[in-house]
């Protein structure tokens, strides 16, 4: 169940993703790092803008953190997102022992422009994880976040390289 914290970090997480909008090189996925209901870190992908294909805002904020904290463990912590994690940042939560996901919009509610599985959710590297006490809650505020993308059936340029055809090795 969705507390009254949860609505008020995910607001913020909506006022990062506006942020990363609004800047050069971000785009509009925000997210917030929560311990003991006070927020540790905030921020937006940064993928082009550090040309890092690996700086989703889930990825931003629990780098930060861990640099700030000098740990690799962020166990107690909650991370909030206005978009359902990709396998990598739900891999990167798994590793970093963070306690609890919590998302806004799910794949169901965006463009599959915006993850690389066709099938694969978060829900299913979070049950095939040798951990179980990772927590996530999907669904917070997720109309309002699913305003901030292109909605399922829009036509979206695919410029993403996951979403470009491979060729078969074989
Ligand atoms: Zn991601």
């Amino acid at each position: 169940m969705a507390t009254d914290d949860d609505l008020r970090f995910m607001q913020l997480a909506m006022d990062e993703a506006l942020k990363g909008k609004r800047t050069s090189g971000g785009a509009e996925v925000g997210a917030v790092l929560v311990r003991d209901g006070v927020v540790m870190c905030a921020g937006f992908n940064e993928g082009d803008l550090r040309h890092d294909p690996t700086a989703h805002s889930e990825m931003v904020v629990m780098r930060r953190a861990c640099a700030e904290l000098q740990t690799t463990n962020l166990e107690g912590h909650t991370l909030y997102c206005t978009l359902q994690p990709c396998g990598m940042c739900t891999m990167a939560c798994l590793w970093a022992g963070i306690s609890r996901i919590v998302y806004g919009a799910g794949r169901g509610d965006v463009n599959a422009v915006y993850f690389e599985s066709r099938h694969n959710d978060t829900v299913d590297f979070i049950h095939d994880a040798f951990r179980n006490d990772l927590e996530i809650e999907g669904g917070v505020l997720a109309e309002e976040c699913s305003r901030l993308y292109a909605k399922p059936e829009e036509h979206v340029e695919k410029k993403d390289p996951a979403h470009r055809p491979t060729k078969p090795a074989w």
